[in-house]
């Protein structure tokens, strides 16, 4: 192994044994995203469920948003570690994103709407108060309409409460139709065709209010085997963070005008060379491992790197983690385990192409990144006594201590 790539693995493995705190006060005004699900479409592996993350923009009512509902999406809400700060509930889920149609991001849907929505009352003559208010949106490309009416009515779910999807459609779409009223599902209300402007995006199509004032959210198109989107979620006044998630991609660049500067980037890396020296079974050659990933649609670290790079990312985490035979990266299960140097490894690639100065960090289930609000001067003299505030937060720190935060890292 060469220097460079044992001093940096050393390195960054020491540093996951520091922690870093966040006070009550922090956390109170973060943003954070959860990682329920970071493998590949070839999963779910033994430590990774296929995509699907949390984002809580502190929305009033505790509202949390979620991208991407992969086939088990609901149980891993029940497998969060017991001792995670601010256990998520498939309950608040009030708004979901979905990049594509691949089923490795979309088949934890319905179950997701079983748990969700409130079943119908087994008392036919019972009233039973029904909300003419979707209580969850969804939304997402050309046809999850359809997909998501047909499983309903092909598993003849009913439920109390309401649901909507709203299509994000391109000119040459066909939208799925709403009218008339006897097409849809029962507990469907009729959804938004929500066309892109003249330049190709869907701005601000959806809001939530947060403590700060409106979060906004627009998405774009990127480059990948079949339609796929980004996603932007921001903050219209300050602290103005801004949150960039794509789906997966071979080339995001078409997305570059919505998402330049953001506070945190979440970025596919479904393949990577790993040298034979880290890992022996890994016999692919570099080019060969390009050559698969794009003809696959997929990225590699370096493009990431590059890619966080191009749009002056602040922080950069790479998702979507090869789960297929030959390029599986399971996550390490301790701090000793072998494989923790195959994601270091990851990592290096995808922070050596960034060039930020900052670590790239590859994600694993259950991992939550915090985007803090800078500190004002009051809160910063308030939070004199912060042993006292602290929320027992634990973080993987960064070369510059970036708060990548869980109580304890579960591999
Ligand atoms: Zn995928
Ligand atoms: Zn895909």
């Amino acid at each position: 192994m060469s220097l460079r790539r044992l001093s940096f693995a050393i390195q960054h493995t020491r540093k996951l044994h520091r922690s870093l705190y966040f006070s009550a006060a922090e956390m109170a005004r973060a943003m954070t995203v959860t990682f329920l699900g970071t493998c590949s479409g070839g999963g779910p592996n033994e430590s990774r469920n296929c995509s699907s993350l949390v984002l809580d923009c502190k929305l009033a009512n505790g509202a949390l948003w979620m991208v991407d509902c992969a086939e088990g999406t609901t149980r891993q809400f029940a497998f969060q570690p017991p001792d995670t700060p601010s256990w998520l509930k498939p309950n608040s889920v009030t708004k979901m994103f979905i990049t594509h149609m691949h089923a490795d991001h979309c088949m934890g849907i319905i179950p997701m709407l079983r748990n969700i929505l409130y079943p119908p009352s087994i008392d036919p003559n019972a009233f039973v108060p029904i909300n003419p208010h979707p209580k969850i949106e969804i939304f997402g490309p050309a046809g999850i309409r359809t997909f998501v009416r047909s499983i309903m009515t092909m598993t003849l779910t009913h439920t109390a409460d309401k649901y909507v999807v709203h299509e994000l459609l391109r000119p040459d779409d066909v939208p799925t139709p709403c009218d008339p009223p006897e097409v849809m599902h029962t507990n469907e209300v009729a959804g938004k065709d929500i066309w892109c402007s003249e330049d190709g995006f869907w701005r601000e199509f959806t809001i939530g209010r947060s403590v700060f004032g409106d979060v906004l959210v627009d998405a774009g198109p990127i480059l990948h085997r079949d339609p796929c989107l980004g996603f932007i979620f921001r903050e219209h006044e300050e602290p103005k963070r801004k949150i960039v998630i794509l789906g997966d991609t071979y080339d995001p660049s078409p997305i570059i005008p919505l998402c330049m500067s953001p506070s945190l980037l979440i970025h596919e890396a479904t393949d990577a060379h790993i040298p034979r020296e880290i890992a022996p079974q890994h016999r692919r050659t570099p080019e060969k491992v390009l050559h698969t990933a794009l003809a696959r649609g997929h990225s590699i670290p370096q493009m990431a790197g590059e890619f966080a790079k191009t749009i002056g990312a602040e922080k950069l985490v790479l998702n979507h983690i090869g789960s297929r035979h030959v390029c599986s990266f399971p996550a390490p299960r301790h701090d000793r385990d072998s494989r923790l140097l195959v994601i270091r490894e990851i990592e290096r690639q995808a922070t050596e192409a960034w060039g930020s100065g900052r670590h790239a960090m590859a994600a694993w289930d259950f991992m939550r990144v915090v985007v803090p609000a800078p500190e004002s001067e009051s809160m910063r003299q308030n939070d004199q006594n912060r042993s006292s505030s602290y929320e027992h937060v634990y973080a993987d720190v960064g070369a510059d201590g970036l708060p990548y935060v869980n109580k304890k890292r579960k591999w």
